[in-house]
């Protein structure tokens, strides 16, 4: 039975390796037939922002796998990022980019390196919500969920089992983002309990980042938030030698899409120079993910021996090693020519053996928790005076079971106390408290009167009234008894 999938030629290099990649294909025996649609630049300027035709979601949604060649996205305003798109719709919540050294055939300090990096794919700062919210400040909301984290945790561990790696790493920076970051740090630590035969290991993002660029080898699978995993793998693919060669993955729990790493090179296009690499490696995962695990290997060990023997593209020929300056796809014959060939120095394929790694996930199951609301943070827009004039003015507004605890500017504690050498910003968050806590252990929540939706809004009516412009607010939740929000530096 042929397996159906989406294709996209994509923009510049895009056509010259996507027929170089399914020339291999077909010439290994896989299984597949092929839906093609059209993406990228010319679709983006039909004046269609999103760069993908609206027909071209039900291939996808019926295919469930996508293979696409890289896309030019033009440049100006207006133009949204089809690969954010297309991940967020198709709920594509893993990225997965293993970083592998190929040398001597590809420059690295680091000849053994060999990691995957698990990247979550839906939240954090991608969620693209952003706002300006006063004249000085503007605002990115971090969004990070309990079943985001727990779903890219399970299927780094997932993933570990199924391809016999050792260790798991995790990496954030909950020193400093102690909710967000501690909470997918605490996942990872509920999660990995689960997966006694893998090591496991915590480091905050900024250590762990140098680390992968002086010795990217004692890592193996690195799971981590976007904007970090944005960041980290591009790390680890340069010191890998390989950008041009690295394929990757964007798994969903119903769909997934298979694509280079690198972009549409429009500076090479047309000329039959690209290296069809990152597709080959990616199609290689598609594969993988199908279950044509044979085909899979086939073409992996003769994509390594064609490196090997010498064969290679302009972006890594070296006199010293290469035998051949090849052109597009006279590399894609080399491959072809060597199906059912082995790698002689590298080590061999053994993708074959492992069936399909298409991983089961656990569905999430959300457990309910008392919440409570202990308070309000009211942001303001405000410049006509120093953080204790705004603290008397304030002051005026307690009552109705609201009380003012604190002021901060960018975070830090400026009102009561502040010091005078802290800059502020006209961005004031402003803590209103229930008057019920108790003074003597803030700790002890069972003294503190729920504060009601109506006191919020009594409060806010209070602030109109005295001239002040709020900008926002966020209640100050406690869940089953432990309170939920960050203390104000110095508060
Ligand atoms: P790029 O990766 O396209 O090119 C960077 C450099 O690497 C260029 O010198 C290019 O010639 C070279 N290069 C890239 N792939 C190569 C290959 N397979 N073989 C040989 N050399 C290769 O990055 P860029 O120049 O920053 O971006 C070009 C366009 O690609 C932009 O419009 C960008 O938005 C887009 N882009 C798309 C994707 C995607 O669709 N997934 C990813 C990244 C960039």
């Amino acid at each position: 039975m042929k397996k159906k999938i989406t294709i996209a030629y994509g923009d510049g290099i895009g056509p010259e390796i996507m027929d170089a990649t399914l020339n291999i294909l077909n010439a290994a025996g896989a299984q597949l037939e092929y839906d093609v649609i059209e993406i990228g630049e010319k679709v983006y300027l039909q004046g269609i922002s999103a760069g993908i035709k609206p027909e071209a979601w039900d291939s996808l949604r019926t295919n469930k796998v996508f293979l696409k060649s890289p896309i030019t996205t033009p440049q100006g305003k207006g133009y949204k990022s089809l690969n954010v798109t297309t991940r967020k719709s198709l709920g594509l919540f893993a990225n997965v980019r293993p970083c592998v050294a190929y040398h001597p055939y590809v420059d690295t300090m680091f000849p053994d390196l060999d990691l995957v990096i698990v990247r979550e794919n839906e939240e954090d700062l991608y969620a693209g919500i952003e706002h300006r919210q006063t004249n000085d400040v503007y605002q990115c909301l971090k969004l990070v969920s309990r079943p985001g984290c727990e779903k890219i945790v399970r299927y780094a561990f997932e993933y570990a089992r199924a391809y016999g790696r050792k260790k798991v790493t995790c990496m954030s920076k909950d020193n400093i983002m102690k909710l967000t970051d501690g909470l997918f740090h605490k996942i990872f630590d509920e999660i990995g309990a689960e997966y006694p035969d893998i090591q496991k290991e915590h480091h905050i993002i900024d250590i762990g980042s140098a680390l992968i660029a002086d010795t990217p080898e004692r890592f193996d699978v690195i799971v981590t938030l976007n904007l970090y995993g944005d960041i980290i793998s591009d790390i680890a693919a340069q010191v890998a030698g390989s950008v041009g060669l690295g394929g990757s993955a964007n798994i969903g729990e119903r769909c997934a899409m298979f694509e280079a790493i690198h972009g549409s090179a429009p500076d090479i296009a047309g000329k039959n120079i690209a290296n069809p690499s990152g597709l080959i490696n990616s199609a290689i995962m598609m594969l993988v993910h199908i279950g044509q695990n044979d085909i899979a290997e086939k073409i992996q060990n003769a994509w390594l021996r064609t490196l090997e023997d010498g064969i290679h593209t302009g972006d890594i020929y070296k006199d010293v090693i290469s035998k051949v300056r090849a052109g597009t796809k006279e590399f894609a014959q080399a491959v072809m020519d060597r199906l059912g060939q082995k790698p002689q120095k590298f080590a061999v394929s053994t993708l074959g053996s492992g069936g399909s790694k298409t991983l089961q996930l656990q569905k999430f199951v959300r457990k309910k928790e008392k919440k409570q609301v202990l308070g309000v943070d009211v942001f303001l827009q405000w410049d006509a005076g120093s953080a204790n004039d705004l603290g008397l003015k304030l002051e005026q507004l307690n009552g109705d079971g609201l009380k003012l605890k604190m002021i901060s500017n960018r975070g830090v504690k400026v009102y009561p106390e502040g010091l005078p050498e802290t800059f502020c910003t006209d961005h004031w968050r402003c803590r209103f408290v229930a008057d019920t806590f108790n003074a003597e252990n803030p700790d002890d929540l069972s003294s503190v009167k729920d504060v009601t939706h109506q006191q919020i809004v009594s409060l806010l009516n209070r602030v109109t009234a005295s001239g002040l412009d709020f900008v926002k607010i966020e209640t100050l939740c406690a869940f089953d008894g432990v309170k939920c929000y960050s203390l104000g530096q110095g508060e």
